[in-house]
């Protein structure tokens, strides 16, 4: 009934016209993977038709021009463009606020098809809809196929391994003091929610660094509070539950988190995506060492488990899956210099191997690509002990340390940001660190103007990404 709306208000759009053919496009990625930063990139540099030689329909001169246009659903918040985009041309320039919550945009696009057939009825429509949401949200997929019982069996089994220690501490001795058959009061539902919540936070920002389910509790969205997230793992009690007891009542609240918040999402979003991009903070997990490295390998293994489509993944049965193609991007490459960006390549190829070969055995193509939505470094070189080493310039973000040095978020320096190894193997089987220089810069303070005034975004290979990603549907 879904589709249908969505094809009904489609016809009520073209009205007199054509269909116009819409790709959705869905970006997504762990919190601060660089989601926000590419979509208002992107979305700019089609808007104004910024520099993307890459790109086939701007390189071979067929590109009209792209605009926004109203979103057809009008339940679903829209992606805040032009806010962000306000944010990083201010004075000072400064990053937006990213992903928090499921968003969407349109642009149509108006383009010189290049096949004569279709090129005799004159300028061909696209719309591009894109759609934003948190990759912690895929996480939840396996939650569908376990019951209550079953999944607090294995969190708290998990909670109780000797690496998560520490962050489960807090909440595994509240749990202690807890009696799951005892009487149920919203009190100790909050408490216990708190306190697990606190321990999947913990974990993902300090200790291992795991990314675990439920996806809405590292990122609530719009749910933040409501009972639906008002749950923890519970033993079972010996006695048989009552109905009013403790366990009775999370167990309810976790049955209403799948049915109302988990479900909808794969059925109403997730399913009816085209062709997704999956951007991973690559620099970041390398520059943090090893045990990084294998545990965004681990997290992204879980989130990209739902790119198994179809058959190979019951879970997704229902929701009939149809990507074609999907984009594993490194995002933030002007972290490096570009001699390294070929090798950012593949090392993310590595990191996503097994998830890219289960989409490839589905029909889905998939590629790496390392890329920056806003490029906020330049290159040049220093000499330094009669070796010339390649530098990024660019002003660090205030607050930003390195080698005894802090940074006051002003003052822009040379820095050689180090080298990725040539072969990934090196990293993944040996284990070896790659020693990097790895500061958080600000967003280029000084832009250049096109012709109409317009801002001309500076990026690495976003064309590249976009060609990928829709150049097909503008042949
Ligand atoms: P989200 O949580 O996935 O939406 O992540 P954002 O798009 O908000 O990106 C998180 C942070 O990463 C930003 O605030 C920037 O500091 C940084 N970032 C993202 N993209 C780029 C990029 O292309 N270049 C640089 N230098 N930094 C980036």
């Amino acid at each position: 009934t879904d589709e249908l709306g969505i094809a009904l208000s489609n016809i009520a759009d073209n009205a007199g016209g054509l269909l116009t053919p819409t790709l959705r496009l869905g970006v997504t990625g762990l919190s601060r993977a660089g989601k926000t930063i590419f979509i208002t990139a992107l979305v700019h540099n089609l808007l104004t038709q910024g520099r993307l030689p890459g790109f086939a329909p701007m390189a071979e001169g067929r590109f009209i021009a792209a605009r926004l246009a109203e979103y057809p659903d009008a339940t679903i918040p829209r992606f805040a463009y032009e806010q962000h985009l306000a944010t990083l041309s201010g004075k000072p320039a400064a990053w937006p606020e990213g992903t928090r919550r499921i968003s969407q945009l349109r642009l149509v696009l108006k383009f010189q098809s290049a096949k004569w057939w279709t090129g005799l009825r004159g300028p061909s429509t696209l719309n591009l809809d894109i759609v934003d949401y948190p990759g912690e949200w895929l996480l939840d997929l396996p939650l569908l196929g376990l019951s209550f019982a079953e999944w607090s069996a294995e969190a708290l089994a998990r909670a109780q391994q000797p690496g998560h220690a520490e962050e489960a501490q807090r909440f595994l001795h509240e749990l202690a003091a807890t009696d799951a058959g005892g009487e149920a009061k919203d009190v100790d539902a909050e408490r216990l929610a708190q306190s697990f919540t606190d321990y999947l936070r913990r974990s993902r920002e300090e200790g291992a660094l795991s990314t675990l389910p439920p996806g809405r509790f590292l990122l609530p969205g719009d749910l933040e509070g409501s009972p639906a997230l008002t749950f923890a793992p519970l033993p079972r009690p010996t006695s048989t539950a009552r109905r009013n007891s403790l366990y009775a009542m999370l167990e309810g609240r976790y049955e209403a988190y799948k049915a109302q918040v988990v479900r909808p999402f794969f059925r109403d979003h997730f399913a009816r995506i085209d062709r997704q991009v999956v951007l991973v903070d690559t620099l970041r997990a390398l520059n943090a060492g090893p045990a990084a490295v294998a545990d965004l390998e681990i997290a992204l293994t879980s989130v990209l488990a739902c790119f198994r489509q179809g058959e190979a993944n019951p879970l997704l049965r229902p929701f009939s899956r149809r990507i074609d193609k999907i984009l594993f991007a490194a995002t933030k490459a002007d972290h490096v210099h570009h001699t390294s960006h070929d090798r950012l390549e593949a090392i993310l190829n590595r990191l996503v191997a097994s998830a890219s070969r289960r989409a490839r055995f589905a029909g889905a193509q998939t590629r790496s690509l390392a890329l920056a939505g806003i490029r906020a470094t330049s290159e040049g070189t220093i000499r330094e002990n009669g070796e010339t080493l390649p530098t990024l310039i660019g002003t660090p973000v205030a607050g930003e340390r390195l080698g005894g040095v802090h940074y006051d978020g002003e003052t822009e320096i040379a820095l050689f940001p180090g080298d990725l190894p040539e072969r990934p193997d090196a990293l993944f089987e040996n284990g070896e660190p790659v020693s990097l220089n790895f500061l958080r810069f600000a967003p280029p303070q000084k832009m250049d103007r096109n012709g109409s005034g317009e801002l001309v975004l500076p990026h690495i290979r976003l064309d590249r990404a976009l060609d990928y990603l829709i150049g097909d549907w503008m042949a």
